[in-house]
């Protein structure tokens, strides 16, 4: 799916179906702009609804954060020297 910020603020209040909320949570996981909607709208909204119950805002954070400074940085630094060395590589 696309970036839909109100799915993602439906998502926020727990209003949507769980056919849905399966979808929306994946594409926060991947998405870093509405990872940003979904944490100012948390902020707007002065905390998670009690129904927000699928996945932790930490944990959603930081899985989307790891996520995108995988992407954007590659390996952490030395791992992927490490695992060279470790295979023999010169
Ligand atoms: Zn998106």
């Amino acid at each position: 799916m696309g970036c839909n910020p109100e799915l993602v603020s439906a998502f926020l209040d727990g209003e949507l179906d769980r056919v849905i909320v399966g979808s929306v949570t994946q594409h926060l996981l991947e998405c870093e702009e509405c990872c940003r909607t979904i944490n100012k709208l948390a902020a707007v909204k002065g905390g998670l609804s009690e129904r927000f119950v699928l996945c932790q805002p930490e944990d959603l954070t930081h899985s989307v954060m790891s996520a995108i400074s995988n992407e954007r940085i590659g390996p952490p630094s030395g791992g992927m020297m490490a695992f060279l060395k470790n295979i023999g590589f010169p």
